[in-house]
């Protein structure tokens, strides 16, 4: 990273107790960080204010001090940070590339527009080219979104390599707020890690998808792109992802039937950085901690 300190995060949303997912992107975000002597930061991702409390995220940041992954700052959390999210959105409309749009998903699904390779529909531009008498004649809120560009944008990720999207055609324009107000979790990562100098982004891979569009919205606000580091999801033997549901894989259950240097060991040997999987402590793996050695493809983990 030339010289440049390295400034990392996590950036968990607080809607739960973590599970063995959350728990790696968590390990190798901070152990991307801790080994080479960068600063790392903690922002609770709570814009879904219906799922996420202070609750969870008290349990949070007990769950990462059990794991033995400290940090050296907390931000602000997301939901307080409106404000903020409206001057860089100012930012936008001024660039001309903001419009409301009264689409809701349901009419979106039923328009039968193309979808993105993950699953997204692309946006068809429904209300892109509406005329002021026409918007005027809108009676409820509107959504806004974001106007993209024909153009790719790419990422050389440190795990997964070069992925790119050619925005227009692969994504569409995209939500920035949503009709009730809430800010769009891409226009809320970018300013938050844009204005904290975050220049190295860890997180799973099912977030690769969202980085062409994270690149632009950071080249329209003027703040660097850092480097991203896509790390494999957790999948189970039947090729689902691991999620919030899987009760059996939460840090609460598995903290009754191992130590932190158990969990940590048998991760860090699925990712491929150790040879076995013997306990080890957060802070050795981050002394052999190479990023060259971690695996791209999912990782399967048995629920006992
Ligand atoms: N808050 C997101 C999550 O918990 C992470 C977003 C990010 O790292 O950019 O999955």
């Amino acid at each position: 990273m030339d010289g440049r300190r390295v400034v990392g995060r996590f950036a968990p949303s607080p809607s739960g107790r973590m599970h063995l997912g959350n728990v790696f992107a968590a390990l190798m975000a901070w152990c991307g960080v801790r080994s080479c002597g960068g600063r790392l930061l903690l922002r609770m991702e709570d814009l879904d204010t219906e799922r996420c409390n202070d609750l969870h995220a008290a349990q949070l940041r007990e769950d990462l001090r059990w794991l033995g992954l400290d940090w050296d700052e907390e931000t602000p959390q997301q939901s307080l940070r409106t404000e903020i999210y409206e001057a860089q959105l100012a930012k936008l409309e001024a660039q001309g590339v903001i419009y409301p749009c009264w689409c809701t998903r349901g009419m979106l699904k039923a328009a039968s527009a193309p979808h993105a390779s993950d699953g997204r529909v692309i946006y068809p531009g429904t209300c892109r080219n509406l005329t002021p008498e026409e918007r005027a004649a809108r009676p409820r809120r509107a959504a806004l979104r974001l106007l993209v560009p024909d153009a790719v944008y790419a990422v050389e990720d440190g795990v997964q390599g070069h992925y790119e999207e050619n925005l227009a055609r692969d994504c569409g324009d995209f939500p920035v707020r949503r009709a009730d107000g809430v800010f769009a979790y891409q226009l809320a990562v970018v300013v938050d890690d844009g204005l904290c100098g975050v220049n190295q982004v860890v997180r799973g891979a099912d977030l690769l998808s969202s980085t062409p569009r994270q690149l632009y919205l950071q080249k329209l606000l003027g703040f660097p792109a850092p480097e991203y580091y896509h790390v494999p999801l957790l999948i189970g033997p039947d090729g689902r992802r691991l999620s919030k549901r899987d009760r059996d894989l939460d840090l609460g259950v598995l903290q009754q039937r191992m130590t932190a240097a158990q969990l940590i060991g048998m991760l860090a040997h699925a990712a491929g950085l150790t040879e076995t999987s013997a306990p080890i402590s957060a802070a050795e793996l981050a002394g052999i901690f190479d990023w060259h050695r971690v695996r791209q493809g999912p990782i399967v983990v048995q629920a006992e």
